[in-house]
């Protein structure tokens, strides 16, 4: 084992179904909010073990304490309400035509590390390198109805971006060895992410003292998207939004090639960057197999150094069982050792 080519996954697992109904986002928890802090606790240990019993390199907490990848970041800030929600058009409408949002009815503060404690407990179940996931400036303000209205949606992500910056500050002091924000959006809103949405990204990801990622997907695998994925012909948002990355000082990129119509190319305007490729089809149970993994990994390499090269998911796996997220994730290990395996022989 061991090798360059390295294996993990952006950032969720599915729950385990005594902690939240199974196979949809949003759940809300079974456990009474007594025995919750536990429960969460357990939940993440189960998840680092599936993480650990794959063989991933870099690993996560499964993302087992958040509801949502937003709210998960929301839910601290003060001024902004996650019990009490708004519809909203979302996402550029792409998937439907509203969705639940927080609201903003104040001013934003930031209270003091939020997910710090979380990333201690899952330091000391291992001493593989742990990546945390924040949402993206541009990804939240989407997911967030405005009902004070002093800033324009540009102005109200900066200021995002400066408290996303300050738990990013937190969680590599604090050990993280990778933050990555999650801005599915970049591929939604293309002239936005030109005009600000790059610029927030990097406000949130200035000074932090980690390994820096942005993901940038068509959403996760569930049936708003794969539907949305299976008419769709336009797979170019990647030409502008690596472009835009490319340009600044995030170090890593995680993109979805798995599900979609994306050309692995595109990859080439990433050179110099650790590329997270996606390689597993977060809305379907049925596992890739290693050798369909090692496929595009052998593809990528005409783009990007092995050394800077990640098998992983699509997006999050929270929708799918158990079983099948730890095949999956049991296939981007197996499949990274044979393409290393390739390399090893064609060194010697
Ligand atoms: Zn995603």
């Amino acid at each position: 084992m061991g090798g360059p080519i390295r294996a993990t996954i952006v950032g969720s697992l599915p729950r385990p179904g005594w902690l939240a109904v199974p196979g949809i986002l949003q759940a809300p928890w079974k456990v009474p909010a007594d025995d919750l802090p536990e429960a969460l606790d357990d939940a993440t240990r189960l998840a680092v073990e599936s993480e650990l019993a794959a063989g991933l390199d870099v690993v996560t907490d499964g993302e087992q304490r958040r509801r949502h990848y937003v709210w998960g970041f929301l839910d601290g800030i003060a001024a902004v309400d996650t019990a009490h929600l708004a519809m909203k058009p979302t996402r550029g409408q792409r998937f439907r035509t509203e969705a639940p949002v927080a609201r903003l009815i104040g001013e934003p503060e930031w209270p003091g590390p939020m997910q710090v404690d979380a990333l201690q407990h899952v330091r000391a179940l291992t001493d593989r390198p742990v990546k945390v996931t924040l949402p993206g400036p541009m990804t939240l303000v989407d997911s967030l109805q405005d009902e004070v209205g002093r800033h324009s949606t540009a102005d109200l992500a900066m200021v995002f971006a400066d408290l996303l910056n300050r738990e990013a500050r937190a969680l590599a002091e604090a050990g993280a060895a990778v933050v990555q924000f999650d801005e599915p959006c970049f591929n939604i809103y293309l002239e936005q992410a030109r005009d600000w949405g790059v610029a927030a990204l990097e406000r949130a990801s200035a000074g932090v003292g980690a390994t820096t990622g942005v993901h940038i997907c068509y959403g996760y695998g569930g049936s708003e998207v794969t539907d949305w994925k299976a008419i769709n012909r336009d797979w170019s948002h990647y030409e502008q939004s690596l472009a835009l990355v490319a340009r600044t000082a995030i170090d890593q990129v995680s993109i979805e090639t798995a599900a979609v119509g994306v050309d692995i190319g595109v990859i080439e305007l990433l050179r110099g960057k650790d590329v997270l490729l996606g390689l597993v089809d977060v809305g379907r149970e049925t596992a890739e197999t290693p050798q369909q993994v090692a496929d595009g990994l052998r593809r990528a390499l005409d783009h990007v150094a092995p050394d800077r090269l990640f098998a992983c998911t699509d997006c999050g796996l929270v929708l799918r069982s158990r079983a099948a997220a730890a095949a999956k994730m049991s296939a981007l290990v197996a499949g990274a050792a044979i393409v290393n395996r390739e390399l090893a022989c064609s060194a010697c």
